[in-house]
């Protein structure tokens, strides 16, 4: 039957393996019964004995659902007893470790699973109907993350976390920017912390570490240079630009609150200031509006927008000079650029770029060190990092079961990175609760059963047998 040879395939079986297979269908669970052929030639595992059948044994395990039906293998296991030297054993098992309740099937379908960043612990057990601590207790087993070497041009970041530890409130990102991925998280972001885990690599390997990304976050800048001897060390111009744009907002706002409620300066800069901030074409089809009674474009608005405060026009001009140079400007280019700059911006003196003022000072050599293009002449830059920690976050939002820090290090790092790869095992652990006291690391300590909510455990070879 068709079907049959549906599940066959689904339980990585071929139709001269099987001896026999039905199916049927109670209380909405399809029940598997299957057993199978004796291979030819067997002999005792211990002796090289002949052997005889001596009774069978029942399995259950959990399979994937088959066209939307949750299923379940019932297995006949022959058991065999050796003629020469009395000692019994049981046929071969390729449905699922032993001892375990899932078929190797559902095992790698939560595998794959667990890479998706969209999935919560609770989806994919309810797809697998099972429940979210063995999920968990999968996760823990199966996703082993050992330390990823570094790369030549590493990006370091942070996002902000409740698992982040030792008093502080985010978790530290380092990525790989050429090959873009997630090499490691660590529990905070602290010169101890960091340094912590730079100290225990070979130095041989940090001396290949060439460029850093890092956003303005001083310890990371300390660490670098302590850290990776040969580096140059490039502020990620996205930061710089958001500290830029943030002083430009506070004097569009304190302007804004200045001005009569309704009045025209109001007005503009309450729903027009977008023009100020982005990029786009002033000069498209006038359309009425409403406030001014009159048919207007962008350029028109724009305009008066400049026109409202000489404060704000002024740095609104060295807004988009940055800008330009951030974007345009050369490596070799860049100390001259940079330094007319930070004249120009001291010389203006405005209240709301003092911040940035200082920020091009302290950051003078990671600013301009961020226009080299070592690759694919692309600045230098934690973009890739921010993506990163996009799809960081979003792992962090589907799972208010994250309250672990190690279960999520493990599958931020599996998820992000394609050289992660899963291991099945056959020896459960789970990741040491939080807010209990650390003992001695020990990872590893086994958990026999597979399934923590049920101490039943029917699935051993010596219950059930028929004789
Ligand atoms: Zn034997």
């Amino acid at each position: 039957m068709a079907t049959d040879d549906f599940i066959m395939r689904t339980l990585n079986l071929t139709p001269d393996q099987v001896l026999f297979i039905s199916t049927v269908i109670v209380n909405q669970i399809m029940i598997i019964h299957i057993q199978l052929k004796s291979l030819p030639g067997i002999t005792c595992p211990f002796c090289g004995g002949p052997v005889k059948i001596k009774d069978y044994s029942h399995h259950s395990y959990n399979h994937l659902d088959i066209a939307g039906t949750p299923s379940r293998i019932d297995w006949k296991r022959r058991r065999y007893v050796c003629k020469d030297c009395g000692r019994s054993f049981s046929e071969g098992n390729p449905f699922g470790p032993e001892r375990f309740r899932q078929s190797y099937a559902v095992l790698k379908s939560v595998a794959v699973d667990l890479r998706n960043i969209h999935y919560s612990f609770w989806d994919i057990a309810q797809k697998h109907h099972i429940s979210t601590a063995l999920v968990q207790m999968y996760a823990d087993s199966f996703l082993r993350v050992p330390r990823q070497p570094l790369s030549d041009n590493l990006g370091i970041d942070e996002i902000h976390s409740k698992m982040a530890k030792y008093g502080g409130s985010y978790l530290c990102t380092i990525t790989d920017n050429r090959h873009r991925s997630l090499l490691e998280v660590l529990p905070n972001r602290s010169k101890r912390t960091l340094s912590r885990y730079f100290e225990q690599i070979p130095l041989s390997e940090r001396n290949k570490v060439r460029y850093v990304t890092i956003d303005l976050w001083e310890p990371y800048k300390d660490v670098a240079h302590k850290y990776f001897k040969n580096c140059r060390v490039a502020a990620d111009p996205f930061h710089v630009v958001k500290n830029l744009y943030d002083g430009f907002s506070r004097l569009r706002v304190d302007i804004m609150n200045q001005c009569a409620y309704e009045s025209p300066e109001y007005y503009l800069l309450k729903h027009w200031h977008s023009l100020l901030e982005d990029d786009r074409d002033l000069d498209n089809e006038p359309k009425y509006n409403g406030y001014f009674r009159q048919k207007m474009n962008y350029r028109n608005l724009y305009d008066m927008l400049l026109d409202i405060n000489s404060d704000l026009t002024r740095a609104y001009q060295l807004k988009e000079k940055y800008r330009r140079f951030n974007k345009t400007c050369s490596f070799e280019e860049a100390p001259e650029q940079l330094d007319e700059l930070i004249k120009e911006f001291e010389e203006a003196d405005l209240y709301c770029y003092r911040n940035f003022t200082e920020l091009m000072k302290n950051w003078r050599t990671e600013i301009i060190n961020s226009f080299e293009r070592p690759y694919d002449d692309r600045k230098q830059s934690n973009a890739l990092t921010e993506g990163l920690n996009q799809k960081l976050r979003q792992l962090l939002s589907i799972a208010n079961g994250f309250a672990n820090f190690e279960r999520f290090r493990a599958r931020a790092i599996y998820c992000l990175n394609d050289h992660v790869f899963y291991s099945l095992t056959h020896t459960l652990t789970s990741s040491k609760r939080e807010g209990k006291k650390r003992g001695p690391y020990k990872k590893d300590k086994p958990i026999l059963k597979d399934d923590p909510d049920n101490s039943v455990d029917t699935m051993t070879d010596d219950t059930d047998g028929d004789d």
